[in-house]
């Protein structure tokens, strides 16, 4: 029986860290989409190219997304329209209003979005795992046969910071903040996807946001994923991580990761 996904992210290019697991499921034949909160043309967005200038950026990052996920198979994305780098000035349960309307439309059973720590304490990745939590903790009363059962956060180990000069090392400047990466206690991962067979597409679909990268003298994006040599690269970006945020999973079940978002499932 097919399942409809549905990943709700802050900006147009943060469905790429999940974007291996949706490639998959939709090759299987699942429904995926993704729900982007913003068009990510806030004050802290880049412009690293002619792709795109400050007046059209919003527009180009929406067509950017847009060929990102045509290029995982996804169906065409939603951009909720809220104001990038000012997520966090929503209140929680008028944005969790509003993803209870998709909710409603597309009846998605599994949800995944940004994990609590924001990867990297960006506000509006913070602002929208939270809002959509509240969505998913609401959404049982209110819309009772719509309400999605499972929520997923996809999230990166803590422990990549220690073993990699390339996370530690890493800033994103935001708000006027040097923003470092925090990624999750390891041992809160309940679920690893092996997406090796869709690495190509991702990096594919990365390749889609052109504004967002430089690009060597062969047209390939210099991105954070490229910078990093194999075989470490596919040994860290062959699996994409995920808590299982509801239900929850007990602390002696969390020793077997689930490989699947279905898993258990009846
Ligand atoms: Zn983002």
């Amino acid at each position: 029986m097919p399942k409809t996904l549905l990943a709700i992210v802050a900006h147009p290019d943060d469905e790429i860290s999940t974007g291996g697991t949706l490639a998959r499921y939709a090759a299987a034949g699942h429904r995926a989409i993704v729900a982007c909160a913003t068009r990510g043309d806030g004050v802290d967005a880049k412009i690293k190219n002619d792709a795109a200038t400050p007046e059209t950026l919003g527009r180009v990052r929406q067509q950017e997304l847009a060929a990102s996920c045509a290029t995982l198979g996804l169906e065409r994305p939603i951009v909720l329209g809220f104001q990038d780098g000012e997520v966090d000035a929503v209140p929680v349960d008028a944005a969790a209003e509003r993803v209870l309307g998709l909710f409603l439309a597309l009846r998605p059973d599994v949800v995944i979005t940004h994990d609590p720590s924001g990867g990297y304490a960006h506000p509006d990745h913070i602002a929208v795992s939270a809002f959509v939590t509240r969505a998913f903790e609401r959404a049982g009363a209110e819309i009772g046969p719509a309400a999605p059962r499972r929520l997923y956060y996809f999230a990166l180990p803590r422990s990549f910071g220690q073993s990699l000069a390339a996370f530690r090392e890493r800033r994103a400047d935001i708000r006027g903040q040097q923003l470092g990466f925090v990624g999750v206690p390891d041992e809160l991962i309940t679920t690893q996807i092996d997406i090796h067979d869709y690495l190509d597409l991702k990096l594919e679909a990365l390749a889609q946001h052109r504004s967002q990268f430089d690009f060597d003298e062969h047209g390939k994006p210099k991105t954070f994923t490229t910078s990093i040599p194999e075989p470490e690269r596919s040994a860290l970006f062959g699996v994409e991580r995920f808590i299982r945020a509801a239900p929850t999973v007990s602390p002696d079940q969390r020793n077997e990761r689930e490989d699947d978002l279905f898993a258990g499932w009846d």
